[in-house]
């Protein structure tokens, strides 16, 4: 076991991964910009180190920076959390030339599932179900054509190097095609700089349902159910539910062991996560996440594992700690993700908060980096908080919910707050009956 991780993130996510080296008695040491010196994580962590200036790309983006940090410290790994270079693999590389041990994944792991095509082809070889779709990219509108008659409208085309729900554009005929098809292209230049893209069927109304898997890197896997994180807005998720209204035991056992048993045959070690999108019965990937997702507390909730220390155990070599059989299903877990924006915009809200009370009780965790008096700097991602709420079923997890976004007080900035008491309200939430539109419409008719 490693006695000595560096934490490569700030927020919430690095108080996550020092809380889980504290209880395992590994020392912990946080990096910071410039920006963060008064930050949650420098305070909490065991030692800290100053990377850089405020702007990520020049601190937390900074790879020599936290190398150096790791040699000056003597931190045997690195825990990069999720966004910054959690998905880097010329990160998990370096650090691996410098024999420090990147918690995650393999740097040519991350590389196949970071090429959308190349992640689709993967995941299809390894049978897991994909949208119908073109072999891979799609060089003219001839072709364009004839996939899309094929596959049947509507259909979207996706850039291939496409990230953050951009470059993608739909088309309900071959007239609106040929737009469709030239804008993606100049869109995906633009950029991505690179400006190949592919097709796929346009799936009308799905849910958004996403499994998590963890691997042990030596041929053993386990899947631990779906997430189902279909509210979103402009393809951010902001409230995620395990498990998925709509999912019974038997489709979770059958996408779930497909899943497992993709990632065992690829010896994958660590945290991963296989989204898909759903419709009528059917999964269809769309991408594999391979770090730890900002919603994994509600999987940790309703399975009652600790899924960072599990992560921490097996880069250091250990087994996992539990089989398939140990995972059981216990309830129903709900997180709203609280950001400093101002709705209806969402239009980032940095400034100083004031007041923060965390709500408590029986089945709440919070997770943020928050205090009273603490300035929120505008260089980086408005999310301040995770409210998670676990019960015994889904009718009580939303009982709890409201009852904990009642007790929550974070005062002096604006928040999402108000968002999540408006939709506790509604009926659709209360039933679990939506899909990945459901929030855009409803935004738009609340706010009309
Ligand atoms: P990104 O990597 O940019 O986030 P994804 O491929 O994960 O792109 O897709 C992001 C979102 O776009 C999905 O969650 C979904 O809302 C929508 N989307 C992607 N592919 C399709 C499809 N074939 N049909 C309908 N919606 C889609």
């Amino acid at each position: 076991m490693f006695d000595k991780i560096l934490i490569a993130n700030r927020g919430e996510i690095a108080l996550r991964v020092i809380r889980a080296c504290r209880e395992m008695g590994i020392t912990s040491v946080a990096v910071h910009s410039t920006a963060d010196a008064d930050a949650m994580h420098v305070r909490m962590a065991d030692e800290s180190v100053c990377i850089g200036p405020a702007p990520s790309s020049e601190s937390y983006l900074n790879k020599a920076a936290i190398i150096s940090a790791c040699e000056i410290t003597g931190a045997q790994a690195v825990h990069p959390g999720y966004g910054f270079l959690s998905e880097n693999a010329s990160f998990a590389q370096a650090l691996e030339d410098h024999s420090i041990t990147f918690i995650g994944p393999s740097a040519e792991h991350i590389r196949i599932m970071g090429d959308k095509i190349t992640a689709k082809e993967t995941a299809k070889a390894l049978g897991i179900p994909v949208v119908p779709g073109s072999d891979g990219g799609v060089p003219d509108f001839e072709t364009a054509l004839k996939v899309a008659a094929e596959i049947g409208y509507p259909v979207i085309i996706k850039a291939t190097a496409g990230g953050g729900g951009r470059g993608m554009k739909v088309a309900k005929s071959p007239e609106e095609l040929e737009i469709a098809f030239r804008t993606a292209r100049s869109e995906a230049k633009a950029a991505f700089g690179n400006d190949e893209v592919y097709i796929e069927k346009y799936l009308q109304k799905p849910r958004h349902i996403e499994i998590q898997v963890f691997g042990d890197g030596r041929g053993k896997a386990v899947h631990l159910g779906e997430r189902d994180c279909s509210l979103q807005r402009r393809h951010q998720k902001v409230f995620e539910e395990a498990p998925g209204p709509v999912i019974t035991p038997d489709m979770r056992a059958r996408i779930g062991r497909i899943c497992a048993e993709a990632v065992a045959k690829i010896n994958y070690i660590g945290a991963g996560t296989i989204e898909f999108l759903y419709e009528d019965g059917e999964f269809y990937f769309i991408e594999m996440n391979t770090r730890l997702q900002v919603e994994h507390p509600v999987t940790e909730a309703i399975f009652g594992v600790d899924l960072v220390r599990e992560q921490i155990r097996v880069a250091s070599g250990m087994d996992m700690s539990f089989t398939q059989d140990d995972l059981v299903i216990n309830g129903h877990a709900i997180e709203v993700r609280i950001n400093a924006e101002k709705i209806p915009e969402f239009a980032p809200r940095p400034g100083k908060v004031k007041v923060f009370h965390a709500p408590g009780g029986l089945g709440v965790r919070m997770d943020s980096a928050l205090y009273g008096g603490y300035s929120i700097p505008p260089y980086y991602d408005s999310l301040i908080g995770k409210l998670i709420v676990h019960g015994r079923d889904r009718p009580e997890a939303l009982a709890r919910l409201n009852r904990a976004l009642g007790e929550l007080v974070i005062d002096g900035v604006e928040t999402t707050i108000p968002l999540f008491h408006a939709l506790l309200a509604d009926s659709d939430i209360q039933t679990g009956d939506y899909n990945i539109h459901w929030l855009e419409k409803w935004l738009a008719k609340k706010f009309a």
